[in-house]
This record gives structure tokens, C-alpha cells and sequence, in this order.
């Protein structure tokens, strides 16, 4: 495992780089993150390139044994390039263009923007491409972040009636696949198809989930252009990924890391705010390249950040407990954000290693203790035997369609996520689509569209042994968010033996029995047909006593959406007890690793339980 750091040698005067990199070095860092905001400063005007600092800063880093992530800048374009060509910027749903100042301000569908972006990057490559210290390329960076994926520009939309076009052939079959015939909204012809403007009331879920797949695939067609340019020029061997910031959903963050086999993410828990939360986006992130693919934290929270609602101090022990929660979930390398806290712009007050003023926070020290532990530790590679589907078009269609305010498609895979990993389960967060033959459990809260090809996988999952679960929302829509024509779980009820003839946001206080644990806010009513009823609800009026989880051979469906009601079904399937919450266990050849997530700390011991500090 390698660790590293995010550093701007550009933000700083040139003496102070050979300290830097030698703290770095002292540090037991490998990687160092470069360039991917510098634009402007080795390219302060058309054609007039000033590489030579970043030369310098290269070698400077390289004598003390540091290796480099060099980034491309195309996440922050310079002022006078937005000046010289407007029409790289993005524009908002009000009509809007949106202003240089800040950055992720541009449109990935824009023909001057790819031009642009092809130049750069060429220019970058052309340079650097051979760079003995480079290891790894980061194309772009948190491509979709502050909700900057989607455009309303003359562009888009003309691309989006291309991209419909292509998509149904006629506007007949839009209008068909769509039912447009609601509120007389049938479209003569595919220009008159807009990008979702804002309206008198909510917009069609069609024509938004049209829109979220189209503004993901333009970013991802804007990803491959560059990772195609930079992997035509580096030497094999060399990585090339782009980080997405573990929040956002709008790109499919899958098919970016699908360009390589490296997915990377940037790691901020003060974010989400819950440890298991931050063990979902990790897991997310790690098998997002596929089964074989391989992940990076690109950005890792190391003291206090500076865009939350409150900010909170990071208590002494937290990043040591980061660092080994990385290693413990399989990650190949973690970097640091960032070596030194800024004196100038939109982050000064988000922590880095140093401080302003250069000397060492208490981060420093646990970083330095959690390098030589992990590298001391012997940990084997996890092979999950539980599966958790996840797709970005179910994330989509039920964040236009939620029914219930706080029902997020993340609310019920966390569901199921929390309650697996408190059975001390190994996770791998993958797509209906993958190869699901090898897991024991297939768990599926959420997977809200249902077409052929995932009753399909679905079908060949169980045909291969797995238990497959589903939750709450599954196989409700087609692939163009209209309802399923057929009983729910559509395509699935002769296999289930019972079908759910109602869906009700909860108001009152259901239980889950023969555990007593809370419903949630979502339960699903079935009619059974020739399935077994493994638990009832109770408590509500209406649905007390009636089916709340049922199976028929190695299909079950548990209506609920509750964690602690998963916890207990997962238990009672497998035979396992869980942990707190706050508890994380990892199962890691004959040792069993646990982390406190409250006491801050990490132990280990043999499977004969003779315990001990790692
Ligand atoms: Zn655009």
C-alpha cells in the first residue's frame, strides 16, 4: 500500500519545495499529487508556456525519492481562455452561463471545450508523457461536483435531441416509451424535446432520467478523450484514473473507472458524517473498476474541512483510524488533502498537514505511526462473498420519483450495507450486469428499474447458488421510468411466489416481528401465492399481522426499510451476530481486525482469539 499527498508547489515560493519534499520524504510518503489546478500557471496566456517551475518542482520532488499523480488542469481552465471562448462555459437551467471565478464551470458537450481540453492535455503529455518520476495520471478532477454535470446550453441541447434520436429512432417511440399523452405533453418531433427548464410544476421522470443518463454520458465521453490521449503516450505500466468526490451521483462513476480498471475517490467523512456511511462509499469506489479493477483515495480527509455546515475538530486518533479503514477495505493508496493549509482563496480555512505557517499538525505524527503499522501488517486482499447491486440509473430514477421525503436510494442500500457489514461481512458494491457467480449473497434494496437483462442476472445468480434479497422500491420502473406493466417485483413474482400489491410511506410507529425491530418509513404489502412468511409487521392498524418479508427457495424479499430490522433478517440467514454500529470488523486470513469507530481505535487478533495491538 502507498501513501501520499496533494501539493501545490505553485501556490508556494520556490526555497520552500526542497523542505517540503524532504518533510515528505521523512514522513514515509511515496506519492505526490501535482498540477491538476495549475493551468494558468504554465499556460498564463495563448501558447506562452512556463514549464520550467514545474520541471524544477518535479526533480526537487524526485531527489527525495518521491514518485508523482500528475494531474490534468481541465477541471479549473484559465480566466483568459474563458474570456477568449465563452462558449466552453456551462449554463444553468435558469439559462444562465455560468462565470469563471471558481471552477468545474464548464460544459464537457462543448466542441470548444474538448478542442481546448485535447490541447492542454497534448501539450501536458508532450512534456511529460515519458517523465521518469510520474506514476500515475489523474485526468480531470470530481468531475460533477457542485452539481456542475448537467448544462442547459445551445450545445446540450441539441446533443440531447441527438442523443433521443439515436436512442428511440422516432419520435413516435418516445412519445410512446414516455406515455406523453398525460397532460397532453406529446412531442411533434425531437427538437421540441428540452432539457428540463424549470416549469409550473415537477417535470416529466422520463425526461429527467433522459437527462441524468445523457449528462453522465457526456462527461464520460469527455473522460475518454483524455484518458485515450494519455494512455497513447505513457509508458505501460503507469495508472491512469480521475477521482470522483464520494458524494456525488450524477456521473456514473462506475463507467469512468471502466476507461481503466483504476477508480479513485476523495474521501471527506466529515461529509456523511457516519463511519459506515464512509465504509459504503469506500466499498462503492473499490469495485467500481470491476471485480478485477483495483482503487485509490485520491483526496483523504486529514483534519478539519472547510464546506460543511459546522466543520468540527478532528479528534486526536481519527486520521490513524482513516488510514487503516482504507487498508482494511483493500485500497491501494491513499493521499492525504492537502500538505500545507492555503494563505489565499476559496480554502484557507481547510486543514492540511502543515499549517499556514509550515509547522506540523498533529495529523503528521499518526500519519507516520499508521505508515509503518500498515506496512508492518500482513493484510490479504478482501473477497467478499456478498454482493450489494448498485446502479446510478435506479440512484437517479428514485431521487425524481423519492414518494417519501428522506427515501434515498442511499438510505436503502445502507440498509442492507450497514446490516452486512455488522455481521462482519465483506461487501462488494457492484452492478446488476457484473459477474455475480461467485457470491453467496446477492442483496438488492433499491433496484428500482427492471429490464430482461437483470431478471436475467438475477435468474443466473440464484441458478449459481447465491441467495438473492431484495428490498424495498425493486423492479418497479422500466428502463424509461414508466411502471412496470407487470405484478411487482416485475419480472420476478413466479420466482417469488408472492407479489407487493401496495407501497406505503410510513407515518406510524410499524414493527418488524419476530425481532420487534422499527419498519422505517418505507413498508411494501404482499400477497402471497406459495412463498414462506418469514416476518410480520406490527403495530400499524392496518398492518398488523400481515406478510413483512417472505421467500420461496433462495429468493427473498424484506419489505421493510429499516437497519437494524435488515440486521436482524441478515443474522437470521446466516447465522452470524452483529457488532455495534460503530464497530467494523474485517475477516483477513487468520486474523480478525476490528475498529472502533467511537474509541478510535484498531485491534486485531488471531481467528484463535488471542488478542492483540497491531
Ligand atoms: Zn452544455
Amino acid at each position: 500500500m502507498q501513501f501520499g499527498v496533494c501539493y501545490y508547489p505553485e501556490q508556494w515560493p520556490e526555497p520552500r519545495w526542497e523542505i517540503d519534499a524532504a518533510l515528505m520524504a521523512d514522513l514515509g510518503l511515496d506519492l505526490v499529487r501535482v498540477a491538476e489546478f495549475a493551468w494558468s500557471s504554465y499556460e498564463p496566456q495563448r501558447n506562452q508556456f512556463t514549464f520550467e517551475w514545474l520541471d524544477r518542482a518535479l526533480e526537487t520532488l524526485t531527489r527525495h525519492g518521491l514518485r508523482v499523480v500528475m494531474g490534468t488542469p481541465t477541471a479549473t481552465p484559465p480566466v483568459w481562455l474563458a474570456r477568449e471562448r465563452p462558449d466552453i462555459l456551462s449554463v444553468g437551467s435558469d439559462g444562465r452561463r455560468r462565470s469563471y471565478g471558481s471552477r468545474r464551470h464548464t460544459c464537457t458537450t462543448s466542441a470548444a471545450y474538448r478542442e481546448e481540453a485535447a490541447r492542454i492535455v497534448g501539450e501536458l503529455l508532450g512534456r511529460y508523457g515519458n517523465h521518469d518520476a510520474i506514476v500515475a495520471w489523474q485526468v480531470d478532477n470530481e468531475m460533477g461536483n457542485h452539481d456542475s454535470a448537467r448544462c442547459w446550453c445551445e450545445e446540450c441541447q441539441a446533443a440531447f435531441s441527438a442523443w433521443l434520436q439515436m436512442r428511440f429512432g422516432s419520435v413516435d417511440a418516445l412519445n410512446e416509451a414516455w406515455g406523453t399523452a398525460f397532460w397532453s405533453m406529446t412531442y411533434p418531433d425531437f427538437e421540441s424535446v428540452q432539457l428540463p427548464v424549470p416549469t409550473m410544476t415537477s417535470h416529466h421522470p422520463a425526461l429527467r432520467l433522459a437527462h441524468a443518463k445523457f449528462a453522465s454520458d457526456q462527461s464520460i465521453g469527455f473522460l475518454r478523450l483524455q484518458f485515450g490521449q494519455v494512455r497513447a503516450v505513457v509508458p505501460d505500466g503507469v495508472a491512469i484514473t480521475t477521482n470522483f468526490y464520494s458524494e456525488d451521483t450524477a456521473v456514473d462513476q462506475r463507467a469512468a473507472a471502466r476507461l481503466s480498471g483504476l477508480a479513485a475517490m476523495d474521501n471527506y467523512p466529515q461529509g456523511p458524517q457516519d463511519p459506515m456511511t464512509t465504509a459504503y462509499h469506500l466499498d462503492l469506489t473499490l469495485w467500481a473498476g470491476g471485480l478485477d479493477g483495483s482503487a485509490w483515495i485520491m483526496e483523504q480527509q486529514a483534519g478539519p474541512i472547510n464546506w460543511t455546515e459546522k466543520n468540527p475538530q478532528v479528534p486526536d486518533g481519527q486520521v490513524r483510524v482513516w488510514a487503516w479503514q482504507a487498508a482494511l477495505h483493500g485500497y491501494d493508496a491513499v493521499l492525504f488533502f492537502r500538505w500545507r493549509a492555503s494563505r489565499y482563496a476559496q480554502e484557507m480555512y481547510h486543514s492540511g498537514l502543515l499549517r499556514h505557517d509550515g509547522s506540523p499538525t498533529g495529523a503528521v505524527a499518526e500519519i507516520k505511526a499508521a505508515i509503518a503499522e500498515i506496512a508492518a501488517t500482513d493484510l490479504d486482499t478482501p473477497t467478499p462473498k456478498v454482493a450489494l447491486l448498485q446502479s446510478y440509473k435506479d440512484v437517479w430514477a428514485i431521487e425524481i420519483n423519492p414518494h417519501r421525503a428522506g427515501l434515498t436510494h442511499r438510505s436503502m442500500q445502507l440498509d442492507a450495507y450497514v446490516a452486512a457489514r455488522r455481521l462482519g461481512l465483506d461487501v462488494a458494491i457492484v452492478d446488476s450486469m457484473d459477474d455475480l457467480s461467485e457470491f453467496e449473497w446477492v442483496l438488492a434494496p433499491a433496484l428500482h428499474i427492471t429490464t430482461p437483462e437483470r431478471i436475467s442476472a438475477l435468474e443466473a445468480a440464484l441458478d449459481a447458488g447465491a441467495k438473492v434479497v431484495l428490498g424495498p422500491r425493486a423492479m418497479v420502473m422500466d428502463r424509461e421510468n414508466a411502471w412496470s406493466e407487470e405484478a411487482l417485483p416485475g419480472g420476478m413474482t413466479g420466482l417469488l411466489g408472492a407479489r407487493v400489491v401496495e407501497t406505503l410511506s410510513q407515518t406510524a410507529d410499524v414493527r418488524v416481528d419476530p425481532w420487534g425491530t422499527k419498519a422505517g418509513i418505507w413498508t411494501e404489502v404482499f400477497e402471497v401465492n406459495d412463498a414462506e412468511v418469514i416476518a410480520t409487521y406490527s403495530g400499524g392498524t392496518y398492518l398488523d399481522g400481515r406478510p413483512a418479508a417472505v421467500r420461496k427457495a433462495n429468493l427473498y424479499y424484506a419489505g421493510f426499510s429499516n437497519v437494524a430490522s435488515w440486521t436482524r433478517l441478515l443474522a437470521s440467514l446466516t447465522g452470524r451476530e452483529p457488532s455495534s454500529r460503530h464497530v467494523e470488523t474485517f475477516e483477513r486470513g487468520d486474523r480478525v481486525f476490528s475498529i472502533d469507530h467511537k474509541a478510535l481505535t484498531v485491534e486485531n487478533r488471531r481467528v484463535d482469539h488471542a488478542s492483540e495491538a497491531p
